[in-house]
């Protein structure tokens, strides 16, 4: 039987993997070899740390808990539209001088906006699916009348 501490390990390692999806408790002793009753305690053991989060779920006709991490190691994703990437004042930019992150705007407002959703865009169609301006043709009734004389 593995130490507890190594299956701590292992099990906020998995329960980390599974990220937003989280795990089936049940699911995670079996994926880890171990009992239930050593499974539920070293998972209280990892709420008690705050490195987890126990939610209850049914689970054909039994209650469980599915796990979730507390916290998710950081993707390269969120910080692909960071400013400072592709800023040409990057190599001049120093905390200790004028040129600094700490008044930045561009840089402020990418942190501010960080989680919203982005601002839609105007985007104008193009091609043959772009829709059309419609023309207001009315007829012109002092055309019309010049005509009937
Ligand atoms: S903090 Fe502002 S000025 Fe500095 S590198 Fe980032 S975007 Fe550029």
């Amino acid at each position: 039987m593995p130490k507890r501490n190594d299956l701590e390990q292992k099990a906020l390692h998995y329960v980390v993997g599974t990220g937003y999806q989280g795990v089936l408790q049940s699911d995670l002793w079996r994926e880890l070899g171990a009992s239930s009753r050593e499974g539920s305690r070293v998972s209280i053991k990892l709420e008690e740390k705050g490195l987890i989060r126990r939610e209850k779920e049914l689970q054909e006709g039994r209650w469980t808990y599915r796990l979730y991490p507390k916290r998710l190691p950081a993707s390269i994703e969120t910080i692909v539209d960071c400013p400072c990437l592709l800023c040409p004042d990057n190599a001049r930019c120093d905390p200790t001088t004028a040129l600094s992150p700490k008044s930045c705007p561009k840089l402020t407002d990418w942190i501010l906006n960080l989680g919203k959703p982005p601002a839609p865009t105007a985007d104008i169609p193009e091609g043959p699916s772009a829709p059309t301006p419609e023309l207001n043709i009315t007829e012109d009734e002092s055309v019309d009348e010049s005509l009937d004389t």
